[in-house]
């Protein structure tokens, strides 16, 4: 284990068949500016967790850490009992490869504020891409597949449209399901709405309400109060590195307990 303080072996419980996602005590940092200061979540299988926080509080880089984007100095994250970037072999702990990385991360979908599809294939080819050449799957079937995924997302009329010729609404229903077309276990989406013309932003919402009512795990961060309120399981307001306020969306936006979040809410509200 190079360059990574795990807590002691003995420090990670077993997995329990627990939350999918469990993270604890979650500190990253870049050089000298620590970033994460013992980021505490859970997310149980099924359920919507709604990230908020003030720009620069570290809500991407938390994303980014369980998705193998960053690597984490202390603390560990689970999803769906494994632990990220960890092997437990014989009741020790190893630092993966990268073939086991990389399986690890195709279970986790990612959805980011730039939709970065590929700009010279069309909506099915960018849905199509990563199947083909990671699953090994037949084509065919990947095919079918991803046009069942575009028809889902309200494209089955676009499946030839080259990104140009999409609205950013549209591009980001095929970011979305490029990211379904792996068939992950848990999605993460880092502001998927921010980059949208407001008229473009509910197209979006819903396809995300869709998936979520079809019992997606999801971890979302958000600046719309209104989906938090509506399809979150759950709200996690994060600052400074820290989880400062966690619990029901509803009862956290009527009633949120710290001065933080209140300046937060009023501000977003
Ligand atoms: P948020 O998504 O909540 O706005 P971020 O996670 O993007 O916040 O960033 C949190 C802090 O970490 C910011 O101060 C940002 O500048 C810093 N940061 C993020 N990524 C890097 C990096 N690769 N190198 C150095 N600093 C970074
Ligand atoms: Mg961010």
């Amino acid at each position: 284990m190079t360059g990574v303080t795990v807590p002691g072996q003995a420090g990670v419980p077993a997995a329990e068949s627990g939350p999918m996602v469990h993270a604890e005590q979650v500190h990253k940092s870049f050089g000298s500016i620590e970033v994460l200061k013992g980021i505490d979540l859970q997310v149980r299988a099924g359920e919507v967790c709604c990230l908020l926080g003030p720009s620069g509080s570290g809500k991407s880089t938390f994303l980014r850490c369980i998705n193998h984007l960053e690597k984490i100095n202390a603390g560990w994250i689970r999803v769906d009992g494994e632990l990220i970037g960890y092997r437990e072999r014989g009741g020790k702990l190893h630092e993966m490869r990268e073939k086991e990385v990389a399986a690890q991360r195709r279970a986790i979908g990612m959805v980011f504020q730039r939709f970065n599809l590929f700009p010279h294939k069309t909506a099915l080819e960018n849905v199509t891409e990563a199947p083909l050449l990671v699953r090994r799957e037949k084509r065919a079937e990947v095919r079918d597949r991803a046009a069942a995924l575009l028809e889902r997302v309200g494209l089955g009329d676009k499946l030839g449209n080259y990104p140009s010729q999409l609205s950013g609404g549209q591009q980001q229903r095929v970011a979305i399901a490029r990211a379904l077309a792996m068939k992950p276990k848990l999605m993460l989406f880092d502001e998927p709405t921010s980059a949208l013309d407001p008229e473009l932003v509910g197209e979006v919402l819903d396809v995300m309400k869709d998936l979520a009512r079809d019992g997606m795990t999801m971890i979302v961060v958000t600046h719309e109060i209104g989906f938090a309120r509506e399809v979150g399981d759950s709200l996690v307001f994060i600052d400074g590195g820290v989880v400062v306020e966690s619990g029901n969306p509803r009862e956290v936006i009527a009633n949120p307990q710290h001065e933080r979040t209140k300046t937060f809410l009023a501000k977003v509200l």
